[in-house]
């Protein structure tokens, strides 16, 4: 199940009049599901694969899957679109097909999936998928596989196979994913990504490589996204997988954290390798929230220098778009006003402002859980990232949503957009012109 639907009204009917919230959102739905592309490479020959993407299911969808007799159909979807997915699982049940369901939801609630479907894969996919297969065929399916319970089913990238992007009509795709790296060894309170699936790892370089041969076989120059939860952490690995990117004539995006400021060797290669942008979730410009986020306290001791990062990154051409997240616990009304001044003063290029979220299998989940602060058991439909799930500490739900969609309106009014665009392409011009950098 693909796309994400916001359920607060009025930021609703504000987000059609504000492109620059909408852009980003419209990006996310498009991308293919990297996911099942990855399993259908996994799926022995014997087998035929057909890959299908629902944002919205009829009877006439159901029956024309039906009309394709599957022995079994696996399915993948985010939080805000996991409710449908268990619809639909029981729907093609009841038609007598055998339904797997996997992910980073049903990874952190199985309890709550198997009631759903008849296989539960928690964790890494690849190999659990292709036991999944031998014992479907010798009629000796368990419930459950866990690659975080049973350390053989943990995945080694070096043994990763090129996603099926032959399954895509790729004419439907402005843009295709690769991984190079899982997880993230950050372990921000509020990052559902991070390990939920697998502890951080790197994907060898030569395999990087085929995908990328792949893609540009069937799209002479692809925009790639990375489905990669911070890709520079470490900067030696990411130096050779730049290196090779730049070989390729593609344009490219994907998310790190600031620590790519500090270096100019990185920097130098990520500009000479055609990336289009980089999304850094700055989180917040409120000490207190950033204060323990993460557990070395990383993030906190990198605020002083947000401004010059962003300043550094983007005088050698790379767009930042900014990420912060509105609704932590010590957030005032001071912080509303902090941010949107800070945004206001930076030259980011694009923002992105997302309400705190507490996704299930992250640390703010289980606090929030044991504190009775969730707004309702299930509300997996509303993390959509712009609505509200919990009890705010300082608001009412009310008052957080209406200063979240006051801080949109004004973050998103055409001329703040505006005159973001017009200050990168001052910095492009500054870079043309005289070739210095930035300093921090
Ligand atoms: S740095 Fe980003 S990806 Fe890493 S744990 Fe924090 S939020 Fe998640």
């Amino acid at each position: 199940m693909s796309g994400v639907r916001v359920y607060n009204k009025r930021l609703l009917d504000l987000g059609l009049t504000l492109p620059g919230f909408v852009e980003r959102s419209k990006v996310i739905a498009s991308l293919p599901n990297l996911g099942l592309l990855t399993l259908a490479s996994h799926t022995p020959d014997n087998w035929e694969v057909i890959y299908k993407e629902l944002d919205t299911f009829s009877e006439a969808d159901i029956e024309a899957v039906l009309r394709e007799v599957p022995d079994l159909i696996a399915f993948s979807a985010l939080t805000a679109r996991i409710n449908e997915t268990y619809e639909l699982s029981n729907r093609f049940r009841k038609n007598g097909v055998t339904t797997v369901i996997g992910g980073l939801h049903t990874t952190a609630m199985p309890d709550e999936a198997q009631a759903f479907a008849d296989v539960v894969i928690q964790g890494e996919g690849e190999i659990i998928w292709e036991q999944v297969l031998t014992d479907f065929e010798n009629n000796a399916l368990k419930l459950r596989y866990s690659s975080l319970a049973n350390a053989s089913y943990a995945f080694h990238l070096k043994d990763c196979k090129v996603p099926r992007y032959d399954l895509l009509d790729i004419s439907n795709y402005n843009r295709l994913t690769i991984q190079t790296t899982r997880g993230c060894p950050l372990h921000c309170s509020f990052c559902a990504a991070s390990r939920t699936i697998s502890a951080y790892k790197k994907k060898p370089i030569q395999l990087i490589k085929k995908e990328l041969d792949k893609i540009h076989e069937i799209w002479d120059r692809p925009f790639i996204e990375l489905a990669d939860d911070n890709t520079f952490v470490d900067k030696k690995w990411s130096k050779e997988l730049l290196t090779l990117f730049g070989k390729y004539k593609m344009k490219w995006f994907t998310e790190t954290d600031i620590s790519i400021a500090y270096d100019d060797e990185l920097l130098e290669l990520l500009a000479a390798s055609n990336c289009a942008q980089v999304l850094i979730g700055f989180e917040t410009t409120n000490k207190d929230a950033l204060n323990g986020m993460d557990r070395a306290n990383w993030k906190l001791k990198q605020l002083d220098q947000y401004q010059e990062a962003i300043d550094k990154i983007q005088s050698y051409g790379i767009s930042v778009n900014g990420c912060f997240i509105m609704g932590f616990d010590s957030d005032t009304e001071e912080t509303f006003a902090a941010t949107e001044e800070f945004i206001l003063n930076s030259n980011l290029s694009e923002v992105q402002i997302t309400l705190l979220t507490p996704f299930p299998g992250t640390d703010l989940y289980d606090q929030l859980k044991s504190d009775d602060r969730l707004l309702t058991a299930n509300y997996w439909d509303k993390c959509t990232l712009f609505d509200v799930n919990f009890v705010p500490k300082n608001f009412t739900v009310l008052e957080l949503e209406k200063r979240f969609e006051q801080l949109m309106t004004n973050v998103y009014s055409d001329e703040r957009v505006n005159e973001r665009k017009k200050k990168f392409k001052q910095t492009l011009l500054n870079k043309r012109s005289n070739k210095t950098y930035g300093t921090i």
